[in-house]
C-alpha cells in the first residue's frame, strides 16, 4: 500500500504548484496523474496569468476588476489574497525559469485582457500554460520527497471511521491494479469539467473527476450554476482561439459588417467580460446576424503580422489547421463555447473543504474568486496561490500525525464495483452515445441564455443518462490501458457535476455572471447575492446558502 504524508490527486498547475509548496517543506508527497503530468490542461492555456506588477498598476485595482467580473459573487477575502499574492507568485515562476515575454527594454511585457483596467497579463507567446507545466514539472523532479504516479487513475476517496480523509483508491492504467493509497491529506487538483458540453475548448481528460469524488463523500459544491462560455471558439470543434488576440487588438463583426460590441459593451469593446461579449454574440446570432454558419467574425488583420506571429503563432496554426484560415489575410469565424467552470468544490482560502484533511485546489475547486464569471488569465494564477496555499497548509498541518486506518472495506466496494463494469454485457448503451447526448443537452440548455422551462428538460435527461449510465456496454474486458472502463467512470462523474450544475441553475431565479435566465433577466441582490451549494453523500441532492463574503467594495452596476 504506498504511502504518503500528503496525497495530491491531479499533476497540472494546482496540483504541481501544490507538491512542490507541500514537499518544500520536507513532507512526503504522492502526486497522481491519470494522463503524464505535461499533458494534463494547463499545458493548453495560451494567453496568460494576471498580476498587478508594474508600479503604476495595483493590487487593489486587480481585485476590484476580479470582483466586477465575478458580478459580485466571487468572496472578496479570497480575491485580495489572490490578487496581492499576484506579483510575487509571477516572480517566482519568472526565477525558477518561466521565460516570460520582455518588451523591447528589456523589461517583461504585458497584453490587455478582458475586464482588466490595466494591461497585466504576462505570457509566454501563446503557451503560457505549457511553459509553466514544464518549468514545475523540473523542479518537482529535483525533490526526493516526490514520487510521482503517472497514469494511475483515482476512482474514490477513502476515509477513517471518523470521516477523516485517510486515502484515495487508485487504478493503475497501464496494468488495471487497484491499489488504496494512504494519506494523513488529500488534495484534490483534478481540473475541469469541460467535456459535459459539446463542444468544449476543454481536454478529454476534463471530466470533473475531482469534484464529483469530494461531492459522493459529502463536500459541498459551490457556484456550480456559473460555466463560462469563452467568446472566441471554433464552431463544431470547440478549439480554442485565444482572449489574447482581442488582447492584442482584434476586432468582432457580425454579418453585416458591424463592429457590434459598440452596443453592448461602448467603453470596454471586444475587452468586456466573457459573459457580456459571449451574450452579445449570441444575441447577433439569435437575431439573424450572424454568419450561416451560426457564428461572428474575429478579424486579427489588424495586427501587424510580425506581431501575430511573435505573440499569437499557436493560434495562427489552428485557424491554419482547423479552419482552413490564415488569421494574418482574413477574418475567422468563432462563436461562444463551454470553457470554464468558475464553480466547484467549497475551500477556504487554504484549500480545505468540508471534509477533515481534504483539500481542494485549482480549477475543481471552488475559493471563490472567479464568482458568477471569471477574467480570463485569472485561473492560472488561481490555480498556482491556491495550489501552494493548500500545499503548505496541508504539510503544516499533518506534521507529526499519524497514518490514519482506513476502512478496507471500501476498497473491496470499490473493486467489486469496477470489475461489475468490466463484467458487463453489451446490452446497455455505449459510453460515447450518453456522453454525446449528455454534450448536446448542456449545450442546449445550460448555456449561455437560460430559463425554467429548457432547464427541467435539461434536468430530466441529465438524470436520465444517470439511470443508464448504471449499466452501459462495455467491449473490453482486459486490464491494460482499459480505456472503456475508464471512459465509463468518467461518465459518471460527469454526470454527478451534471445535475449539480442543472441543479443550482434552476435555483438560482436571477441573472447574474454567467448565468443568464431570460425568464429573470435582471440581477437581484436582495435575494441572491449568496452562494448555492449543492451537496449530497450517496443520498437525493439538497441544496443550501452561504453568504459572499465582502470587505471594501459594495455591489454596482455593471457596465464594460
Ligand atoms: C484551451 C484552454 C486555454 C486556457 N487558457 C488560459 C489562459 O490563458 N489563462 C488562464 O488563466 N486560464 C486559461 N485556461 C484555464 C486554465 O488553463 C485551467 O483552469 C487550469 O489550467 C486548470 O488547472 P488545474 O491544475 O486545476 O487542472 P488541469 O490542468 O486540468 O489538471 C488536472 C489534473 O488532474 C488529473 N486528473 C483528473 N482526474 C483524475 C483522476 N480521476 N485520477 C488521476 N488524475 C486525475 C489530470 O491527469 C491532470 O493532471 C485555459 C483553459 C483551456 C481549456
Amino acid at each position: 500500500m504506498p504511502k504518503h504524508d500528503v496525497l495530491v490527486i491531479g499533476a497540472g498547475l494546482a496540483g504541481q504548484r501544490a507538491a512542490l509548496a507541500a514537499a518544500e517543506q520536507g513532507t512526503s508527497v504522492g502526486i497522481i496523474s491519470k494522463v503524464h503530468p505535461v499533458r494534463s490542461h494547463s499545458n493548453a492555456a495560451q494567453g496568460g496569468i494576471n498580476a498587478a506588477l508594474n508600479p503604476e498598476d495595483s493590487w487593489e485595482s486587480h481585485a476590484f476588476d476580479t470582483i466586477k467580473g465575478s458580478d459580485y459573487l466571487g468572496d472578496q477575502d479570497a480575491i485580495e489574497i489572490m490578487c496581492r499574492e499576484a506579483p510575487g507568485e509571477l516572480l517566482d515562476l519568472e526565477h525558477l525559469g518561466v521565460t516570460f515575454h520582455r518588451n523591447e527594454e528589456g523589461r517583461l511585457g504585458t497584453r490587455a485582457f478582458g475586464g482588466a483596467s490595466a494591461a497585466r497579463t504576462y505570457y509566454v507567446a501563446d503557451i503560457t500554460g505549457q511553459a509553466i507545466l514544464h518549468v514545475l514539472y523540473e523542479q518537482l523532479m529535483k525533490f526526493s520527497e516526490v514520487h510521482r504516479y503517472e497514469e494511475w487513475f483515482t476512482t474514490a476517496l477513502v476515509q477513517d471511521e471518523d470521516g477523516r480523509i485517510a486515502g484515495a483508491i487508485t487504478r493503475n492504467i497501464r496494468d488495471g491494479a487497484i491499489e488504496l493509497f494512504q494519506a494523513k491529506a488529500v488534495i484534490l487538483a483534478t481540473g475541469g469539467n469541460g467535456q459535459l458540453y459539446d463542444p468544449t475548448t476543454n481536454a478529454l481528460i476534463c471530466t470533473g473527476d475531482g469534484i464529483a469524488m469530494a461531492y459522493r463523500i459529502g463536500a459541498p459544491l459551490m457556484d456550480m450554476e456559473m460555466i463560462q462560455y469563452h467568446p472566441t471558439t471554433l464552431a463544431g470543434l470547440g478549439l480554442l482561439i485565444t482572449e489574447g488576440a482581442r488582447g492584442e487588438g482584434a476586432h468582432l463583426y457580425n454579418a453585416q459588417g458591424e463592429r457590434f460590441m459598440e452596443k453592448y459593451a461602448p467603453n470596454k469593446m471586444e475587452l468586456a467580460s466573457r459573459d457580456v461579449v459571449s451574450r452579445a454574440e449570441q444575441t447577433e446570432i439569435n437575431e439573424g446576424r450572424g454568419f450561416p454558419d451560426g457564428t461572428v467574425a474575429l478579424d486579427i488583420t489588424v495586427v501587424p503580422r510580425k506581431r501575430i506571429h511573435e505573440a499569437l503563432r499557436e493560434i495562427v496554426n489552428v485557424g491554419r489547421d482547423f479552419a482552413g484560415v490564415d488569421i494574418t489575410r482574413e477574418p475567422i469565424h468563432i462563436k461562444p463555447g463551454n470553457h470554464y467552470t468558475m464553480g466547484g468544490i467549497r475551500t477556504d482560502v487554504d484549500g480545505r473543504t468540508s471534509i477533515p484533511g481534504l483539500y481542494a485546489a485549482g480549477e475543481c475547486a471552488c475559493v471563490s474568486v472567479h464568482g458568477g464569471n471569471r477574467l480570463g488569465a485569472n485561473s492560472l494564477l488561481d490555480t498556482l496561490v491556491f495550489g501552494r496555499r493548500s500545499g503548505l497548509h496541508a504539510a503544516e498541518a499533518v506534521h507529526g500525525l499519524p497514518l490514519r486506518d482506513p476502512d478496507l472495506a471500501q476498497l473491496e466496494d470499490e473493486e467489486r464495483r469496477i470489475s461489475g463494469i468490466v463484467d458487463r454485457d453489451g446490452s446497455g448503451r455505449r459510453v460515447s452515445e450518453v456522453k454525446a447526448e449528455l454534450g448536446k443537452t448542456m449545450d442546449k440548455y445550460v448555456a449561455v441564455f437560460r430559463d425554467e422551462d429548457g432547464l427541467r428538460t435539461g434536468l430530466d435527461a441529465v438524470q436520465r443518462l444517470k439511470e443508464e449510465a448504471t449499466d452501459l456496454a462495455i467491449d473490453d474486458k482486459g486490464a491494460v490501458f482499459n480505456q472503456d472502463v475508464l471512459g465509463a467512470l468518467e461518465l459518471q462523474f460527469m454526470l454527478d457535476n451534471a445535475e449539480a450544475i442543472v441543479l443550482s441553475a434552476i435555483e438560482r431565479k436571477e441573472s447574474r455572471g454567467a448565468q443568464f435566465r431570460t425568464d429573470f433577466p435582471e440581477r437581484n441582490d436582495d435575494d441572491w447575492l449568496k452562494h448555492i451549494n449543492v451537496s449530497a453523500n450517496g443520498s437525493e441532492p439538497e441544496i443550501s446558502y452561504s453568504d459572499v463574503t465582502m470587505t471594501q467594495w459594495e455591489p454596482q452596476e455593471r457596465t464594460y
